[in-house]
């Protein structure tokens, strides 16, 4: 049983005067908890302009502040995890992985692309922490490889912004020996 009981009945409040907040539009601070626009969070960097506080941003929002006009081309956008020791802890890693892909849109934890800073060609890798906390498996070590080679011909700077939690567990030896190859 209720607490109150409601003595009018029918009330209801027209579409028109509903102010519901479109998702996504606002962002709040996880400091200062101040409420922005979308937009000026992003015009200011995604940092705080109250408290200072420096926002978490994956590497799309990298990508747009980085490259020139946020413009680049992704590279080997489409490396899936492959899973040849069939793990399981409490999940199975193949339903980990596709957990994570549905709840960031990623592929997996980095994505690379190619583009200009101040009309001068780089490569750029930067992790996403939001997929498996970073961790680096066997597609983001060939995903770094692959683009250092890009940099290497296309003769340009490479950079990477590293975010990661360390090698990821459920791919074993066959993540360990990604340091190998990066190296
Ligand atoms: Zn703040």
């Amino acid at each position: 049983m209720g607490w109150f009981k409601r003595d009018k009945e029918g009330i209801t409040t027209s579409t028109k005067e509903k102010r519901e907040t479109p998702e996504g539009l606002w962002e709040k601070c996880s400091n200062c908890k101040t409420i922005f626009s979308s937009d000026d969070l992003e015009k200011n960097f995604y940092v705080c302009d109250r408290c200072n506080d420096h926002e978490r941003i994956g590497s799309k929002e990298y990508f747009k502040v980085l490259f020139d006009d946020g413009k680049y081309k992704e590279l080997d956008a489409k490396l899936k995890a492959g899973d040849p020791l069939k793990f399981e802890d409490t999940k199975k890693y193949v339903d980990r992985v596709k957990a994570s892909q549905k709840k960031t849109g990623l592929v997996d934890a980095i994505r690379t692309g190619k583009g200009k800073i101040d009309g001068e060609d780089i490569v750029i890798a930067a992790m996403d922490f939001a997929f498996i906390g970073g961790s680096m498996g066997s597609v983001m070590g060939e995903k770094i490889a692959r683009a250092i080679d890009l940099a290497i011909k296309s003769k340009c700077p490479f950079m990477i912004i590293s975010k990661s939690g360390g090698a990821r567990m459920m791919e074993a030896g066959l993540s360990l020996m990604q340091m190998a190859k990066v190296s």
